[in-house]
């Protein structure tokens, strides 16, 4: 692609945008790799050195429990340092211009909350890894104080009430939040504008979200550095990096809001 067809491709996102309907953005794993998170379904991936602990054996077995712990912990500092990049503060600063409604994202990182984005507007699809939850009594515990037990030689720790203590993320084998999933299928279907970024839309259901968006009328915009499932279908395809595209899509509809605040 061209340089002058990309520009093409971020007015064209950018007037979609600033039309003033309702817009959603979508986000996978590409968004965060620029942040230091490394994308684990990836070629490359963590998923493929290691077998995923299944959700059935994270309830049934404590040596399963405890081998899933031994990964968090070593994946806790990549948490922990990552920042949100220009991606995230572009999308952030779209949101308050009011011309982003919602993210949906597959990110369990927080990043999003973390640019700005609040977080009754951001749909964590696949949960979050920024809270700790015992899955008997639904307790919130916080982070610190797991990954401390965790240090002092607790393996698989567990809850006041005697419940397994679990990242709130949704793991392998196990469903998605229904009342989150409802959510994100509603803001697609109402959407007017609906924007892919990073991710390449092989993880299901969650990837069926632009479907119901294109289906329901939207223009349909993916910003992705690979291809995706979905390039046919879209309005606008753009390669390359979020954290550069992104900037410069919010620069476009800046101009043009500016433009229209002007009289021109
Ligand atoms: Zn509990």
């Amino acid at each position: 692609m061209t340089d002058e067809t990309t520009q093409a491709g971020i007015e064209r996102i950018a007037r979609a945008l600033a039309a003033g309907g309702r817009n959603v953005v979508f986000t996978g794993a590409g968004i965060s790799t620029e942040s230091g998170i490394p994308d684990y379904r990836s070629k490359g991936g963590i998923w493929e050195r290691f077998k995923p602990v299944m959700y059935d054996d994270f309830l049934r077995s404590r040596e399963a429990r405890a081998e899933y712990w031994r990964r968090k912990a070593e994946l806790y500092d990549d948490f922990a340092k990552a920042r949100p990049n220009p991606a995230h503060e572009a999308l952030a600063a779209l949101h308050a211009m009011g011309r982003l409604e919602a993210v949906i994202t597959q990110n369990v990182d927080g990043l999003h909350q973390d640019a700005g984005v609040p977080d009754d507007a951001v749909v964590e699809v696949h949960g979050s890894a920024r809270r700790i939850r015992c899955l008997s009594c639904g307790d919130l515990i916080p982070i610190d104080d797991v990954y401390r037990r965790l240090r002092e030689g607790d393996e698989a720790p567990e809850c006041d009430c005697g419940g397994f203590l679990k990242p709130d993320t949704i793991s392998f084998g196990q469903g998605l939040d229904a009342a989150t999933l409802e959510r994100a299928v509603a803001l697609s279907r109402a959407a007017d504008c609906f924007l892919v970024i990073g991710s390449t839309l092989l993880v299901h259901p969650a990837a069926t979200m632009p479907v119901h968006a294109k289906y329901n009328g939207a223009f349909l915009a993916i910003v992705n550095l690979s291809d995706t499932e979905y390039d046919e279908d879209s309005d606008v395809v753009l390669r390359g990096k979020a954290g550069v595209l992104l900037p410069a899509i919010l620069h476009a509809v800046q101009a043009i809001v500016a433009e229209g605040a002007s009289g021109s």
